[in-house]
């Protein structure tokens, strides 16, 4: 059975470029609470209007919507083959959801990832990112830029800069995360969950080596 992860970290940590490499290899289903609000909004659904105005202050959606959602998509994706959160869960309440969502199905987490980037570097980082707005690929104005400008590598899809990644926004998401996500950190190193993994540089096969070598050493609990 393919294993069942989590991916912490600050905004612009890493998350969204690691959880699709790591989903892709491994056949896992990726689970990315972000993208699945950006393709409501896109489609204008009742749940993006409702999430519309969070997203685009850099606050956190509610606990209650943000929940349903995962609960939905662990059901959609067949997450019971294992699967990689990402920017999920974000708060404490939505870690206990989490828990009890997957202790009714008779899973646990394996190993949760705790993204560790030096701050000042996460915010030149993602004033400079963009997204596929088709399939979630991140992609970096910099040094990860798609081969050709505005498509996706992967989908043909138009790549883009997330409105939400403005200095002013990213200033509150970061406040969130200290307040909010933080301690997760905690919640899931009293489990004996937790690994903490330094991704300061770009996307190597160095940092790919270690990631992958941590993951398959990763124990399951029961
Ligand atoms: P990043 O990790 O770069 O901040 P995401 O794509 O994960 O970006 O999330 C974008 C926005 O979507 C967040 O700022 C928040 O408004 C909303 N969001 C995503 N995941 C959650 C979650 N688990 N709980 C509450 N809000 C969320
Ligand atoms: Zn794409």
């Amino acid at each position: 059975m393919g294993k069942r992860l989590i991916l912490l970290g600050a905004p612009g940590s890493g998350k969204g470029t690691w959880s699709k490499i790591i989903s892709d290899e491994k056949g896992l289903a990726h689970i990315a609470t972000g993208d699945l609000f950006r393709a409501e909004l896109a489609a204008e659904t009742p749940l993006g209007c409702e999430v519309k105005s969070y997203m685009e202050q850099g606050a956190l959606v509610p606990d209650e919507l943000t929940i349903k959602l995962v609960e939905k998509a662990l059901t959609d994706k067949n997450a019971s083959n294992g699967f990689v959160l990402d920017g999920f869960p974000r708060t404490i309440p939505q870690a206990e959801a989490l828990g009890e969502l997957l202790e009714k199905r008779g899973l646990a987490i394996d190993v949760v990832i705790n993204l560790i980037i030096d701050e000042s570097i996460l915010i030149e980082r993602t004033l400079s990112r963009l997204v596929c707005i088709k399939c979630g690929q991140p992609y970096n104005a910099k040094n990860m830029a798609p081969a050709v400008e505005g498509t996706c590598d992967h989908c043909g899809g138009n790549v883009v800069h997330r409105s939400d990644d403005t200095e002013e926004t990213l200033r509150k998401r970061l406040e969130a995360y200290h307040l909010s996500t933080a301690p997760l950190i905690d919640y899931y190193g009293n489990r004996d969950l937790l690994v903490a993994f330094s991704n300061d540089g770009p996307p190597s096969d160095e940092t790919r080596n270690r990631l992958f070598a941590l993951i398959d050493g990763a124990k399951g609990k029961a």
